[in-house]
């Protein structure tokens, strides 16, 4: 961890950061209590298009929160599920950057299992983390006020605020919050402020070992995302997930021809979900395909005389 991101030597910059560890470390949070609980939030089943508006508060409620500083920036991301090969590096850095307890995730890589056309399987990772939806419904969603635009459009949440009632996570079409169980607060990424505004990349996208995350200032046209974004999306590979919700996500998921989006949203979590340990389904695969009946990929070699030539 570096040395800013101490709790007692953080900037006022960084206070939403720090101030949710400190919450954690503390557990003072727990006092923090006394809106509604996430039992009282009606359950409907998420709509396939458009988004729990029902949980939406009047729009004067939001407003001002929707609107981004004016600081000149649109913070994005490019995530490029051909070149993750699921090696969660990026979850772990994240934990260990955000102190993201056991069996929580801010981020995390979901599996879908498929299969090619020449009947051998395939196994796509798709890094999920907060979308940082320019019209975010968990903003909207949000009683206690403490769902906010921060510097460069990021979702924040304000840590003096939140009470976990638990309605964002209810309306966010991605799954990407979780509630604290010590703190009792929402908790979603927040792209690494601390961290941004010293200069530095979010931990995870430092720590990607494939290059499959990228992030960065969309308003700077000389920026690698913005380069990268143009350049993907003059070869048709770029797409937004759950488009059809309307939330205008600033991430975009560069996908294969023979993988687009459409083939693994079904298995991203949604409204009223968080990432959870057993969304990787590793033994999926092993399941589905027993160990001596895997076709080789083509050029493959095969050691296995069982199998060779398969
Ligand atoms: Fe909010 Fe979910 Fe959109 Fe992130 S992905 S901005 S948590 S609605």
């Amino acid at each position: 961890m570096p040395e800013d991101n101490k709790p007692d030597e953080a900037e006022p910059d960084h206070a939403d950061a720090v101030d949710r560890r400190r919450f954690l470390k503390t557990g003072l949070a727990a006092a923090a209590g006394g809106l509604a609980s996430a039992d009282a939030v009606a359950q409907q089943p998420p709509p396939a298009d458009g988004v729990r508006s029902d949980l939406f508060m009047p729009e004067e409620h939001w407003r001002e929160r929707m609107t981004a500083p004016d600081d000149g920036k649109a913070y994005g991301w490019i995530v490029d599920t051909r070149k993750c090969f699921g090696c969660h590096a990026c979850e772990v850095a994240c934990k260990s950057e955000n102190d993201v307890p056991l069996g929580n995730f801010i981020r995390q890589t979901i599996y879908h299992d498929t299969q090619r056309a020449n009947g051998s399987q395939a196994r796509i990772m798709v890094p999920m983390s907060c979308q940082h939806c320019e019209d975010a419904p968990c903003i909207k969603a949000c009683p206690c006020g403490a769902l906010h635009k921060g510097a460069g459009g990021s979702v924040q949440v304000s840590y003096d605020k939140c009470s976990g009632h638990a309605s964002c996570k209810d309306a966010c079409p991605y799954g990407a919050i979780y509630i604290d169980p010590v703190a009792n607060q929402a908790v979603k990424c927040h792209n690494c402020t601390h961290r941004v505004d010293e200069h530095m990349d979010p931990a995870c996208v430092a720590t990607c070992p494939s290059d499959a995350l990228t992030f960065g200032d969309l308003n700077d046209h000389d920026s690698k995302i913005s380069r990268m974004k143009a350049e993907l999306e003059s070869e048709g590979a770029l797409e937004q997930l759950r488009a059809q919700k309307d939330t205008k996500p600033r991430a975009w998921y560069a996908t294969s021809a023979d993988h687009p989006a459409a083939s693994f949203e079904s298995k991203l979590p949604g409204e009223g979900q968080s990432y959870h340990p057993d969304a990787y389904s590793v033994y999926e695969w092993q399941q589905t395909t027993p160990p001596h009946d895997r076709v080789p990929h083509p050029g493959e070699s095969n050691d296995d005389p069982e199998t060779e030539g398969r």
